[in-house]
């Protein structure tokens, strides 16, 4: 051994995919034998399967995650000039799929146990152009959904469950993506489910709204060249849905194995100065990352990073303080805790396939700091 170690990175995405090698290459080369492309068999496979995971009778697989919300969005008719509530702490694809429909997002503020939508703050937003939310289950930790959707459903407003980040988290004994109307998943390389390229999903329980979604996802076609409905062109493919198909098996052990090792990092982290996810004992995070407050961020990053233990910032700034965003999205109840929250946000090290020795590092060098 050197004195130099090993740079440990936030994700290894060859490690991850080199323990489904034989299956991802056999599966590859069985789509390019089938001769077939674009919503064959590989994909209605795939839809059936995740269905099955989702907890929801239906799926709709996209080209990716963003176009999931969109056609979320137009399955449930949103409409250009209709206000739809949802939060500044998330990828910025969650506002772009609401503008990209024509509606208008509305941000919510954010409670610090989950950093997910607030209920509270989420109820006095609501207004008579309220047409729809869309909270977010963030890192992969739950939001308050059950009381989310209590207050969508005494207002009638329909919800769509952001679960980009949460594939298989549990809110009681119930899976995320089943509370709300519609659940929009993305199998973006880096999440807990990723493809190798672009993909993503809706998960719903109502026929018409997969039937919708299911037009809407290919020029409104029921039959092929008449367009019923105005659509667009957001498919998974063949390739992709194969992948899918050969990883989806192991998503719940590797979702397991990501919270074993948080709670190995969390058990590690000795200072006050840094502030740990939330384990509620009723829910399931699937550490999709594993983000910590540090009191003081560069301080932090600096020694991590000396230690040879890479981080990240998801996400260096809040969509509301972007310049595309910056001053033109209403907050009707502040911004208070999302201004609070980002500047002390720091990511670790978090996928299944961290070694023992990967991980017994990276929980040495959080033990030296206080
Ligand atoms: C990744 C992500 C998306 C969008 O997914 P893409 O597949 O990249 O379009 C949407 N919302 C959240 C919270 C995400 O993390």
């Amino acid at each position: 051994m050197t004195a130099v170690s090993e740079n440990i990175p936030v994700v290894d995405l060859k490690s991850i995919n080199d323990t489904h090698r034989e299956a991802i290459n056999s599966a590859i080369q069985r789509v390019i034998d089938s001769g077939w492309f674009i919503l064959g068999k590989e994909v209605t496979r795939f839809e059936e399967n995740f269905a099955r995971f989702s907890g929801n009778q239906y799926c709709s697989s996209v080209a990716n995650g963003t176009d999931a919300l969109e056609i979320a969005l137009r399955a449930l008719d949103i409409k250009p000039g209709d206000e739809v509530l949802s939060v500044s702490h998330t990828a910025v694809a969650t506002i772009s799929a609401i503008e990209r429909v024509g509606a208008i997002p509305v941000f919510v503020d954010i409670e610090p146990k989950t950093r997910g939508m607030d209920p509270v703050k989420l109820e006095k937003s609501i207004s008579s152009k309220t047409k729809c939310i869309i909270p977010v289950h963030i890192y992969g930790q739950p939001c308050e959904i059950e009381e989310i959707c209590n207050i969508a459903k005494k207002h009638g407003i329909p919800v769509i469950e952001d679960c980009a980040q949460s594939h298989g988290a549990m809110f009681k004994d119930k899976i995320v993506g089943t509370f709300g109307e519609i659940a929009a998943y993305s199998f973006y390389p880096t999440k807990n489910l990723g493809a190798l390229g672009d993909g993503g999903a809706i998960t719903t329980n109502s026929k018409e709204l997969f039937d919708k979604a299911s037009l809407l996802k290919q020029y409104g076609w029921r039959e092929r060249y008449i367009s019923e409905i105005v659509g667009l062109n957001t498919r998974l493919d063949e390739i992709q849905a194969a992948i899918l198909s050969e990883k989806l098996p192991f998503l719940k052990e590797e979702n397991s194995t990501r919270l074993k090792i948080a709670q190995k990092f969390i058990n590690s982290i000795k200072s006050d100065k840094i502030k740990t996810p939330y384990l509620f004992k009723d829910r399931t995070h699937v550490m999709h990352l594993f983000v910590v407050e540090a009191e003081d961020r560069e301080d932090f990053r600096s020694y991590m990073h000396s230690k040879g233990v890479q981080t990240a910032l998801h996400y260096p700034a809040p969509v509301h303080t972007q310049p595309a965003y910056l001053n033109r999205i209403k907050a009707p109840q502040g911004m208070q805790e999302t201004e609070k929250l980002y500047k002390h946000l720091v990511s670790l090290p978090m996928f299944p396939t961290l070694t023992s020795d990967q991980i017994e590092k990276v929980s040495n060098v959080l033990k030296g700091y206080n």
